[in-house]
């Protein structure tokens, strides 16, 4: 694992946990980490995520097609079928793409689940 300072572009083995540059003693949150197992793991746990949120909009879809369409919320959750999927999708690309890795930060490993 190597991680790379935003502010100054040093190089070190390890991210510091108070996210503080030792050659530049700057904070950041923005440290670019170059670590392809941990990117795909994280990635695939999001994934993991996007399946079951998928799963139950799907289950809620044909609740409401087939049971009932009374329930405004139940089409509401049914909705997250498209940001699902999407998210599923890009992920599914940037994980099957090795070639195209050239690290990523805390911000690439963000899902959308928590704005529900
Ligand atoms: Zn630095």
């Amino acid at each position: 694992m190597k991680a790379r300072c935003p502010e100054c572009k040093t190089d070190t083995d390890t991210l510091p946990h108070t996210g503080v540059c030792s050659a530049c003693h700057q904070f950041s949150n923005d440290w670019l980490i170059d670590d392809w197992a941990q990117f795909v793991k994280m990635k695939k746990f999001l994934m993991w995520c996007d399946a079951v949120v998928f799963l139950m909009a799907l289950l809620s879809l044909a609740f409401c097609l087939l049971i009932s369409s009374d329930y405004l919320v139940m089409w509401l959750v049914s909705l997250a079928i498209v940001p699902a999927s999407l998210s599923f999708h890009t992920k599914y690309l940037a994980i099957t793409r090795p070639d195209d890795y050239q690290g990523h930060t805390s911000k690439d490993l963000r899902s959308w689940i928590p704005l529900i």
